[in-house]
């Protein structure tokens, strides 16, 4: 099978994230069956989903190099012009559910891996996950059960040609105040502050928009500033008529680089409990930011194969969060792929068949440069 012929067979296996994707997992299982393949149920989801890790061993094993894909897909938003599980080859594009993202990443791992004829220098690593679209579970799992030194982490995630070496981190926040739904009539400006939560939430968001203001002014470079928003505000019975007796507060806090997770949270805890010490703080998402090096020898070496492929190439940053924190913490991580960046999550989405290959053939060069 050509590359072309293994991303159909990929969009043709629905994989959407709120199902099992044991059926695509199988797939690929066998058509690597050749090599140490082994498959990992993950641990505390809703549905049955696998992580599958395959390894090439290498002359040497002390500086793997890993490639990291995600075998789901988003759900089928409205508008598609074609079946979403039946490729459709039009105009040198593959379109289909998933073929950006990141069935077409998929697919350059698995054609690159099958057309290498020598043992590697290095030991190589597929390691395909799952649930990315949705909970980050899979990723979750890969790290909780398997782990890698001094490793080189590329994540064929559709970039459009560009070279990602970075992304903000992510702390999600729900806070909910709590009060007593007493009739309006009994209110006073003291009884609001003590038993209306609304006025509680109110002063938290305060507290919290001072906050923002004074986070915004410290940009890092191309990350940019760290920021807050206050995403969602809902409390009350619904009637003008009583106090608010609940409300809810979410909130989206961005990292950079230079932040750490854990003084972030704990900052920001200490804000909300000063303005309600009785508020209650649920995480919702917490995820790592991370930064490679342009200067370091694996980012190099793409630099080079890319600049041959693809010449338009550039470096970026990611502001939004995605595993490649997860697999940073094995070492120089960069995500880097076929699929286009601008075709993510949408209706007819497409591939275009020379990128695909293109980036087959960088893959299959970095495994026999590795
Ligand atoms: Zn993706």
């Amino acid at each position: 099978m050509d590359t072309t012929e293994i991303l159909k067979s990929l969009i043709s296996i629905d994989s959407r994230f709120d199902r099992s994707n044991k059926k695509i997992v199988d797939h690929i299982n066998n058509l690597l069956n050749k090599f140490e393949c082994q498959v990992f149920k993950v641990d505390d989801a809703e549905v049955d989903i696998y992580n599958l890790i395959v390894k090439i061993p290498g002359i040497k094993n002390d500086n793997p190099l890993v490639f990291v894909g995600h075998t789901d897909t988003v759900l089928i938003g409205e508008g598609w012009e074609t079946s979403p599980f039946d490729p459709v080859e039009k105009e040198k594009k593959i379109y289909g559910l998933g073929s950006s993202d990141m069935k077409a990443g998929l697919a350059s791992m698995i054609s690159a891996i099958l057309k290498i004829k020598d043992k590697p220098n290095q030991d190589i690593y597929l390691i395909f996950d799952c649930d990315e679209e949705f909970g980050g579970k899979g990723g979750l799992d890969v790290v909780k059960k398997f782990s890698l030194e001094n490793a080189r982490v590329i994540i064929p995630e559709p970039t459009g040609e560009k070279i990602i070496l970075g992304q903000k981190g992510c702390i999600d926040l729900e806070i909910q105040t709590s009060g007593k739904a007493i009739h309006a009539s009994l209110a006073s400006p003291e009884k609001n502050q003590i038993l209306n939560a609304n006025y509680k939430a109110i002063r938290i968001c305060n507290a919290l928009i001072e906050h923002e203001k004074k986070i915004f002014g410290r940009p890092e470079g191309e990350y940019g500033s760290p920021t807050l928003s206050i995403s969602y505000v809902c409390g009350g019975t619904g009637a003008a008529n009583v106090l608010s007796d609940k409300c809810i507060i979410r909130l989206g806090r961005r990292l950079t680089p230079s932040e750490n997770l854990n003084e972030v949270y704990e900052e920001m805890e200490k804000i909300i409990l000063k303005a309600d010490p009785e508020a209650k703080i649920k995480k919702l998402f917490w995820g790592d930011s991370y930064g490679t090096k342009k200067e370091g020898i694996f980012v190099q070496n793409i630099k080079k194969l890319a600049d041959e492929f693809f010449p338009n190439n550039e470096f970026g940053i990611k502001y939004g969060w995605t595993e490649a924190s997860l697999f940073s913490k094995w070492g120089e991580t960069v995500i880097f792929g076929p699929g286009e960046d601008s075709m993510c999550h949408k209706k007819n989405e497409y591939c275009k068949i020379e990128n695909l290959e293109k980036f087959t053939e960088l893959c299959k060069r970095l495994i026999e440069n590795a």
